[in-house]
């Protein structure tokens, strides 16, 4: 079922919680891959009732970014939703959500703003206010569908991480599942902005997992000298690449570490094309 307004998600919610149903939330911005699928999967094999928000939320994009071009298909969402075993799927306008103070200010509206020690690195370096968009949102998302589990991708693993800490620090009664990365066969982790990609960039995008990759070999080899796995990166650099990170951190709480372990995060962004993609691995994996 498709439904635009806060009000009619949370009669819905109030029904099913009246029958000591479980919920379940996977909060999306749409243009659904198998990547979505996957998360998508998990919430309907673990919840009774499971809600799939659809919203491609205008505070969490950054003056310049894509916000106006980035892909909107809910009608083949919807589908895919319903063929998946969705009960909901929640598709508000900004207006629904925000009223008339959608721009990314926070003169007027109530942000939740993450530690600058979580932000100040990786993706929040270069999209200054992100995360402050991501966690109002999605704290506006478990307020209005009020879930027992929420679904989230290691693919965007700092957002994920960052969740966990407002969840913890804010004690929202909800728990955290997290998803594994779901790739092509190629290698390509799935994502919705790969659309912008044409054929020869889709080749050239497969240097994010070729990196991640070498590393964790070099790694399981017993290399586990930062410096020493960044180095084994630049032999797949060329001009098409424009590399904005190469970071190894601690996959529980973002700190930086010289010398790596089972628990740190490998976490690249690249642009291709101009266009800019992430992926990460966990190297005790
Ligand atoms: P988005 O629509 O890009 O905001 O993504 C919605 C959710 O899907 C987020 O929790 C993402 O981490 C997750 N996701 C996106 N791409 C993938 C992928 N390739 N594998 C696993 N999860 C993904």
């Amino acid at each position: 079922m498709l439904i635009h307004t806060i009000q009619d998600v949370r009669y819905c919610v109030k029904q099913w919680k009246k029958e000591g149903l479980t919920v379940g939330l996977v909060p999306t911005m749409g243009a659904l891959h198998n990547g979505h699928l996957s998360l998508i999967k998990k919430a309907v094999e673990k919840c009774d009732k499971v809600v799939v928000s659809v919203f491609v939320n205008p505070i969490q994009f950054c003056p310049g970014e894509d916000l106006d071009k980035y892909p909107r298909t809910l009608d083949e969402d919807t589908k895919l939703c319903d063929k998946a075993g969705v009960n909901i799927v929640f598709a508000p306008s900004p207006t629904e959500m925000y009223g008339e103070n959608q721009m990314r200010t926070n003169d007027f509206l109530t942000y939740v703003i993450p530690p600058f020690f979580y932000v100040n690195k990786l993706c929040g370096k270069s999209r200054v206010g992100h995360f402050d968009g991501v966690c109002t949102v999605v704290n506006k998302l478990f307020n209005i569908v009020q879930p027992d589990y929420a679904f989230f991708g290691e693919k965007d693993a700092q957002q994920l991480i960052i969740i966990q800490k407002m969840v913890k620090d804010l004690n929202i009664p909800v728990q955290i599942i997290p998803c594994p990365i779901i790739r092509e066969d190629s290698g390509l982790a799935l994502s919705s902005r790969n659309k912008y990609l044409s054929e020869d960039n889709k080749i050239e995008a497969l240097v994010l997992n070729k990196i991640l990759s070498n590393i964790k070999n070099c790694y399981k080899k017993g290399i586990t000298d930062v410096e020493a796995l960044k180095e084994t990166a630049y032999q797949f650099l060329t001009d098409k690449h424009d590399l904005e990170y190469l970071e190894f951190l601690d996959q529980e709480n973002l700190e930086e570490t010289n010398t790596a372990n089972d628990t740190t995060r490998v976490f690249i962004a690249c642009k291709v094309g101009g266009v800019r993609l992430i992926d990460n691995t966990l190297l005790g994996e």
